[in-house]
């Protein structure tokens, strides 16, 4: 099915020949990718001749409907020349290659961002800011000088208290180009701060191996970024803003990222979601990387990167939690001393499997006096390693401009989940700005400071 024109008097904006073949879920596919297309200005056309590219969506489910999309690619080769294949004969692209070598990229099944990708490099999009509903960083619910960026959807871990594998599926990773395209727009639209976020950014590019894409930056340069945590982290920290990793979990090449918050190409901030410490809990949670040996990292962590802060959160009172179990934890605690951390207590949400396990059901009183304790021990460890900071200079960025005290966040602060710094400036400091603070006071949470360079 060869889809129609779309009618617009904007000759600038590329052009697109798109063939669709197969069943009503390619048919789908189709048409996800043609309005995300329609939405970042790009036009359809009827023929191959004349259009910016060709996008072949193919069917590979018969031979004869292998047949058909080989058929269909060879025609868009010979009347375009820049084609890009997707749909289900990309599962196996040595297929298409041995027939159609010359083919600009192939994407499999419903990899619409890769698909939206291969455009992106075929066929650049024309933002229009008069025509376009949808700004070119996209649309931010968060301050313009903060973003969230996702790198990936979905996970491979099967962790006992989550659905979200059951409601999101398998890991599926962005390609480095697509992550580092949609950052660059985010800083070129003001954005200072990106907090770079997925279910586990650690295991990034795994569904991927790790492939390269080429990213071409700001200055016109092209470089080829594998779809791996450290090598992205390496690409975002080129960017000249602040570059915060969430979610990650401690698997060795972990240890690679280090360097980069040392030479502060990104933050020194690793969120780091533990849940427990006792073997016997994590093993019943089923946490990925539960096996390494987190204290003799954590310590090594901070030879590499003595300012580094470490958050991570845990959950109390999980199926089968003893009393013994909960001191380990404490104890764990007590050694690592962390700066940050959050605590929940155990909620059975339905279809976790978790709720199966068969282990005693930790009493809501017990969830609860456990989580007393654990909180009063982390107050004490939190508040000692924020009074350390008392005396020094620290980078602040402005989340809330005020007549004599603004109030922001220095390195150590995630926003939403970590403290504040509040600082006192002899002029009003502008939301975004970062300032010099030297800080003067620490409470339980929170930093207080003046700012002494702008
Ligand atoms: S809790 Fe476990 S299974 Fe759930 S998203 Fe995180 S890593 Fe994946």
């Amino acid at each position: 099915m060869q889809v129609p024109d779309t009618q617009t008097d904007d000759k600038s904006a590329p052009k697109i020949s798109f063939v669709s073949l197969g069943c009503p879920k390619a048919l789908v596919d189709s048409e996800r990718i043609i309005t995300k297309l329609r939405a970042e200005g790009y036009e359809l056309s009827r023929e191959h001749a004349g259009s910016d590219l060709v996008i072949v969506n193919t069917c590979g489910f018969l031979d004869s409907a292998k047949a058909e999309s080989l058929d269909a690619i060879g025609k868009a080769l010979n009347e375009n020349g820049k084609v890009i294949v997707t749909g289900c004969m990309g599962a196996e692209p040595e297929n298409i290659t041995a027939a159609h070598p010359g083919v600009f990229a192939i994407t499999g099944p419903q990899q619409y961002e890769s698909v939206l990708d291969a455009v992106h490099r075929a066929a650049p999009p024309q933002h229009n800011p008069f025509l376009d509903l949808v700004p070119p960083e996209g649309i931010k619910l968060t301050p313009r000088h903060y973003a969230y960026l996702k790198i990936s959807e979905g996970c491979n871990n099967r962790c006992t208290f989550c659905i979200i594998p059951k409601l999101r599926g398998d890991l599926v990773s962005r390609s480095a180009a697509d992550v580092l395209r949609e950052a660059e727009k985010l800083v070129k639209a003001g954005v200072k701060e990106l907090l770079v976020i997925s279910q586990d950014t650690s295991a990034y590019g795994v569904d991927l191996k790790y492939a390269a894409s080429s990213w071409k930056n700001a200055n016109g340069e092209t470089r080829e970024v594998r779809a791996k945590f450290v090598d992205l982290a390496d690409a975002l920290g080129d960017l000249g803003v602040w570059v915060r990793m969430h979610y990650v979990y401690p698997y060795p090449h972990v240890d690679d990222v280090i360097p980069l918050m040392a030479d502060r190409k990104i933050l020194p901030y690793l969120d780091m979601p533990l849940q427990h410490a006792a073997p016997d809990v994590l093993k019943r949670m089923k946490r990925p990387a539960a096996q390494e040996k987190s204290l003799a990292r954590i310590r090594r962590w901070r030879e590499m990167c003595p300012d580094i802060t470490l958050r991570s959160t845990f959950i109390v009172g999980f199926p089968g939690e003893t009393d013994a179990d909960f001191e380990q934890l404490l104890e764990w605690l007590d050694e690592a001393a962390l700066d940050r951390v959050g605590c929940f207590k155990y909620e059975p949400v339905r279809g976790a499997p978790a709720n199966d396990l068969g282990a005693d059901i930790v009493p809501d009183e017990v969830k609860e006096e456990r989580w007393h304790r654990f909180m009063q021990a982390q107050q004490k460890i939190s508040a000692r390693r924020l009074k350390r900071k008392v005396g020094t200079r620290q980078q602040v960025i402005i989340d809330e401009a005020g007549p004599t005290v603004a109030k922001g966040r220095s390195m150590a602060d995630a926003p939403e989940i970590d403290g504040n710094v509040y600082v006192a400036s002899r002029r009003p400091l502008r939301v975004g700005e970062i300032a010099t603070v030297k800080i003067e006071r620490a409470d339980a949470y929170d930093l207080h400071g003046t700012a002494v360079g702008y």
